[in-house]
C-alpha cells in the first residue's frame, strides 16, 4: 500500500510539473487574421478581435489569467474591449480561470450545453474529475451544435464535439489573409484520458456515442488553419519559430489536421474495442 500511494505521489507530482511547465509564459503572436495566440506554453488561449470587441477562447488555470492579460496587452488590445468569453471544454487547465477573467473584463460567458453547469458551479458535476473545484462563473447563454457567435463581423461556429467532456467545443471560423479566406478550426479536444471508462459508463453513459459524433464533425471540416485547446495538438512549439521566417505561415496545415483527427479517431476505436472485450470477459 505505501509502495503504491508513493507511486501515486510521484504520478501527482509529475503531472503537476508538467502542468507548471506547460503554463509558463509563451510570446503571443497573430496566428492569422484576426486570431491571435495569448496562451501559455502549452495552454491555449485565443484572442480574436473585432472592431465591435474581442473574444477569448480558454482562460487556462486561475493563474494563466495574468499571463493571457500581458499577453492581450503586449499585442496593443485592451482587456476591458473583450466582450465574450468561450471555451474549448470544461476541464481546470481550460476553464479555473473563467471567473478572474470574467471579473476583469466584464465579458458575457457562453458554454456548450453539457458543459455549462460544471462551469457555473466551479467544476462540480465534471466526470471522472470529483475533486477538481475551482472559483464558480455566471454563464449568459448555453449554446448547441452549430450555434454562430458573432460579434463585429466575426462569426464563430461552435461545433459539440462531446466526449472528454459533454459539452467540449471545437471552435470555427473564417480569417482573411491578403485575399485568401482561410478555414480555421480549433479543436476542442479528441482525448481520451487515463481513467476514461467508454464502456457501461454510469456517470456518462452515452460518452461513446458523443465521441463517435465528434469524429464525424472533426472529419468533415475542411481545415486550413489548425489550432487546438493545447498547442500540442496542433505543434505550436514546433511551428512557432517558423512564423518569423515569414510566408509560408506555419499554421496552414490542412494536412496535418486531418493526419492528427484520424489517429486520434483510431486511438478513441482502440480503447474503446479493449473496453468492450474486457466487459465481455467479466
Ligand atoms: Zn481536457
Amino acid at each position: 500500500m505505501v509502495f503504491k500511494s508513493a507511486l501515486a505521489l510521484l504520478a501527482a507530482t509529475a503531472i503537476s510539473e508538467g502542468l507548471a511547465k506547460a503554463d509558463e509564459a509563451f510570446p503571443p503572436h497573430k496566428v492569422a487574421g484576426n486570431v491571435y495566440y495569448v496562451g501559455s506554453r502549452d495552454i491555449s488561449s485565443y484572442l480574436i478581435t473585432t472592431p465591435k470587441g474581442h473574444f477569448i477562447i480558454n482562460s487556462g488555470f486561475e493563474e494563466t489569467v495574468p499571463l493571457i492579460r500581458a499577453s492581450v496587452e503586449r499585442l496593443g488590445f485592451s482587456m476591458s474591449d473583450i466582450k465574450v468569453l468561450l471555451a474549448s471544454h470544461a476541464h481546470s487547465d481550460h476553464v479555473a480561470g473563467h471567473a478572474r477573467l470574467h471579473r476583469l473584463t466584464g465579458a458575457k460567458v457562453y458554454v456548450m450545453r453539457g458543459d455549462d453547469g460544471v462551469i457555473r458551479d466551479g467544476g462540480e458535476g465534471q466526470y471522472l474529475y470529483v475533486d477538481s473545484r475551482w472559483s464558480k462563473c455566471p454563464v449568459d447563454r448555453v449554446l448547441k451544435d452549430d450555434d454562430k457567435v458573432v460579434l463585429g463581423g466575426t462569426t464563430l461556429i461552435a461545433r459539440r464535439t462531446a466526449g472528454h467532456t459533454r459539452g467540449c467545443t471545437t471552435w470555427v471560423l473564417q480569417v482573411t489573409e491578403g485575399k485568401k479566406k482561410l478555414k480555421v478550426v480549433i479543436v476542442g479536444s479528441p482525448n481520451v484520458n487515463p481513467g476514461y471508462q467508454l464502456v457501461k459508463n454510469q456517470d456518462y453513459s452515452e460518452i461513446a456515442s458523443d465521441y463517435e459524433m465528434g469524429f464525424v464533425i472533426l472529419r468533415k471540416q475542411k481545415c486550413d488553419i489548425f489550432l487546438g485547446a493545447h498547442g500540442k495538438y496542433y505543434g505550436m512549439l514546433e511551428k512557432y519559430p517558423n512564423l518569423k521566417k515569414g510566408k509560408p505561415n506555419p499554421f496552414i496545415d490542412p494536412d496535418g489536421y486531418q493526419v492528427y483527427i484520424k489517429e486520434r479517431h483510431k486511438n478513441f476505436r482502440r480503447i474503446l474495442a479493449e473496453q468492450r472485450k474486457e466487459a465481455a470477459e467479466k
